[in-house]
């Protein structure tokens, strides 16, 4: 972990965290933002992130769009239709029983329509700055099972199993390094072991071939 904060520095930052830079980590923002980019590549997230905040940015504006609407401004993320759903019935729900907030507890942000673990807990840390969660998406998973950290099969399992495997300090960063690195470096097909920074730590656990 010592190794990659250190190597991620000279990437830039993954999406959702480069929104929350650019407005100071407004938690709305950075949940609709983690909503769109579920499977989808950052700079389509970023690019329909911008469309839509560029019409609405608050609870109670982008909730009063229609569907058709927001799936025009957020196309071509990917299940844009579906997307485009959980967004107006999430801004809904944030109005009705929030408050017009995005809620602080993780049992409370997953009561929003389309938001699991994942989506929650970047939430948490990002926008809510906590410390006590970790975000596993498919690039955690992948590569802390390549690494041989956890032996698991699915996200929600890497998630449980990471908590009693590293220390708390990374707990809050380990899904911006590794995301970082699985994007570039680590990657699902093809990941570029020859230059890996964490080659010598790594055995490579289900690698068939460098790329
Ligand atoms: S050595 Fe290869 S498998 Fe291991 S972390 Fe680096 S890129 Fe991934």
């Amino acid at each position: 972990m010592r190794t990659l904060d250190s190597m991620v520095e000279a990437y830039d930052l993954p999406v959702v965290e480069k929104i929350a830079e650019e407005h100071r980590a407004d938690p709305f923002r950075v949940l609709i933002a983690t909503l769109l980019s579920a499977r989808t590549q950052d700079a389509t997230t970023d690019a329909a992130s911008r469309r839509l905040f560029a019409r609405a940015r608050t609870p109670r504006t982008l909730g009063r769009l229609a569907v058709p609407e927001i799936e025009r401004l957020i196309y071509p993320v990917s299940f844009y239709r579906n997307k485009a759903r959980h967004v107006k019935a999430t801004c809904r729900l944030l109005q009705e029983r929030f408050n017009g907030r995005v809620p602080e507890t993780m049992d409370e942000l997953l009561l929003l329509p389309g938001v699991g673990r994942k989506t929650a807990n970047l939430v948490m840390i990002v926008a809510h700055r906590s410390q006590d969660n970790i975000c596993v998406d498919t690039h955690v998973h992948r590569i802390v099972n390549r690494l041989g950290w956890v032996r698991t099969g699915a996200p929600d399992e890497t998630e449980q199993a990471l908590y009693r495997a590293i220390d708390r300090r990374w707990w809050s960063r380990i899904n911006l390094y590794l995301v970082t690195w699985g994007q570039r470096v680590c990657r699902p097909i093809g990941p570029k072991c020859h230059i890996c920074a964490i080659r010598d730590l790594c055995p490579r656990l289900g690698v068939k071939k460098d790329a």
